[in-house]
């Protein structure tokens, strides 16, 4: 092992008031002003001198080592922890694994620190837009907060004539933005974190972790990397301008080994969010007469394969691998969003795709501006709350008669008897109070409206018949077909579970990122935006 004397290898800085007391502690009361010139010039002189130092011992580092006296000190550390656990027979292997990770941290953070100035260091200073030399190169340091603690990295810059821009090689070469206090793994951590619960808990969940997230701003890192998903996310649906980048995006989807017949299904559902518009102008607005309505809609689809559900051992229905499309960015934005995904996900290759929803007429519309081959079906269970709805307001709530008059139309709706239902309601009007009566009527409306979207009892029967072991081929498959919107009803409620909590309030930017990177988290396509993340995933 060489001796590679440490860079700036300081520990954490005293704060700026304890510097500034410590500098006025030293300064001699009384100073001629010329003498303070002088004073202050050196100090200057010093400085410079100091920084050139440490820019020049860095530019020379050409590997990542630990010098032995550094090892040997990591060792007379991690020793004298495991001595003490030893003395203590109370303390067990979890104060073993707590000191092991804190004893190694500087030695990694050393590590991290040169291997970063190495891979700075290699980097040619040419403009990373036109690959132009650069001029003026100069050196300037910069501290990242990493997963090991804060980092300091020497980087050359200079300035692009052709451009007209200073530029930092280095920094896009490890994969620091042109801002980014944290270190991509930090970043990715960040995100992480803020999209499944809130930062404050964060916070306190990744300390437990070993990381010191209060630092880099978990909150705003968070968003900065949720503006960048979106970014990710225009871009992946905008490959969808032309028709030549369907057809490519389409075939993309067809690679690899030819497959059985599939059904790609897509539920789509929507939910309401709370948010902080006007926030402060409350009695302004409504003394100007104005309708203030905080809550919005955040629009949701999901797509899968059929032959991509399975079920558990315990009989619980699961589905390896599906799409999500989630915004807040009104109907066209998840128009776009979830064709791009149905595209990458086999819309093309389908034999058949059903489109799955409860009646809302926004969801009918978008199927048949997007998918207007798809079959469209209703819930089941949506149909079926209609007729309860009628049956309790007639009958009363979970009486027997309610239960009795409604136990026929069920079935009815089952044996795909639709008409015979809406029959059955227009008999019942002549008979009704006026309230009652226009109930009905909208109830009517809804059959009438969906009536082409009632098809159950192939599938129902095709489920019957697998239970007796009687079943045909087709109708072993018919049976998969799901009859409800249970997977984007299930999917609307995990989004809640962490973007509707008692007491928040978003703003629509802040909403939209985190969803964005919950969403890219979902599809499987998180390392697009973190390459490390699959490395680490393949080599471990
Ligand atoms: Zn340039």
């Amino acid at each position: 092992m060489t001796t590679t004397s440490a860079l700036t290898d300081t520990p954490a800085q005293p704060s700026r008031q304890v510097r500034r007391a410590g500098a006025r502690r030293a300064a001699p009361t009384r100073l001629t002003p010329e003498a303070q010139n002088r004073r202050l010039t050196q100090a200057i002189l010093d400085t410079a001198s100091a920084k050139a130092a440490a820019a020049a011992k860095a530019a020379a580092l050409a590997k990542a080592q630990l010098a032995e006296a550094e090892v040997q000190a990591w060792l007379k550390d991690m020793d004298a922890r495991l001595t003490v656990i030893f003395a203590h027979p109370e303390e067990n292997l979890g104060q073993i694994e707590e000191q092991l990770a804190r004893s190694v941290k500087e030695p990694l953070r050393l590590l991290a620190q040169r291997a970063a100035q190495v891979k700075a260091n290699a980097v040619a200073c040419r403009c990373p837009e036109c690959r132009g030399q650069l001029t003026q190169q100069r050196w300037l340091s910069r501290t990242i907060h990493s997963r090991f603690g804060p980092l300091t990295l020497w980087r050359r810059y200079g300035f692009c004539p052709h451009c007209g821009e200073w530029h930092f090689p280095a920094d896009y070469a490890l994969g620091l933005g042109r801002k980014a206090p944290a270190s991509p793994y930090v970043q990715e951590i960040s995100a992480l974190l803020v999209s499944k619960m809130p930062a404050e808990q964060a916070v306190l969940v990744a300390e437990r972790l070993g990381l010191d997230l209060s630092r880099c701003g978990l909150h705003q890192e968070a968003h900065r990397q949720g503006l960048k998903a979106e970014q990710w996310r225009s871009q992946f649906v905008g490959q969808l301008d032309t028709w030549e980048q369907i057809q490519l995006v389409a075939s993309a989807a067809a690679e690899g080994p030819p497959t059985q017949p599939f059904t790609l299904v897509i539920e789509i559902d929507a939910w309401d969010i709370r948010e902080r518009d006007n926030w402060g102008k409350t009695k302004e607005l409504r003394a100007a007469g104005q309708k203030l309505d905080r809550w919005h809609w955040v629009y949701m689809a999901t797509v899968f394969r059929l032959d991509h559900r399975g079920q558990t051992a315990g009989n619980r229905a699961v589905i390896t691998q599906r799409g999500y499309a989630a915004t807040r960015l009104g109907l066209e934005a998840l128009s776009a969003q979830l064709y791009r995904e149905a595209l990458a996900r086999g819309l093309c290759q389908a034999q058949l795709v059903l489109v799955i929803a409860d009646g809302a007429l926004w969801i009918w519309n978008l199927a048949k501006d997007r998918f207007p081959d798809a079959r469209q079906q209703l819930d089941l269970y949506h149909a079926e709350e209609h007729l309860w709805a009628i049956a309790h307001d007639l009958y009363g709530n979970g009486t027997p008669e309610a239960q009795a008059w409604v136990a026929p139309l069920l079935q009815q709706i089952r044996d795909d008897q639709t008409v015979a239902v809406i029959a059955a309601l227009t008999e019942l009007k002549p008979r009704l109070l006026e309230a009652q009566h226009k109930k009905v009527q909208t109830q009517i409306e809804y059959f009438e409206h969906n009536a082409q979207r009632m098809k159950y009892k192939e599938g129902l029967d095709a489920r019957k018949a697998c239970e007796e072991g009687k079943a045909t081929e087709e109708q072993k498959q018919l049976a998969k077909r799901p009859v409800g919107s249970g997977a984007i009803e299930s999917a609307c409620r995990q989004y809640q579970c962490r973007f509707k909590r008692t007491g928040q309030f978003w703003t629509t930017a802040g909403d939209e990122a985190l969803m964005c990177l919950e969403t890219l988290w979902r599809n499987g396509r998180w390392q697009e935006l973190y390459p490390h993340a699959k490395s680490s995933a393949t080599l471990n």
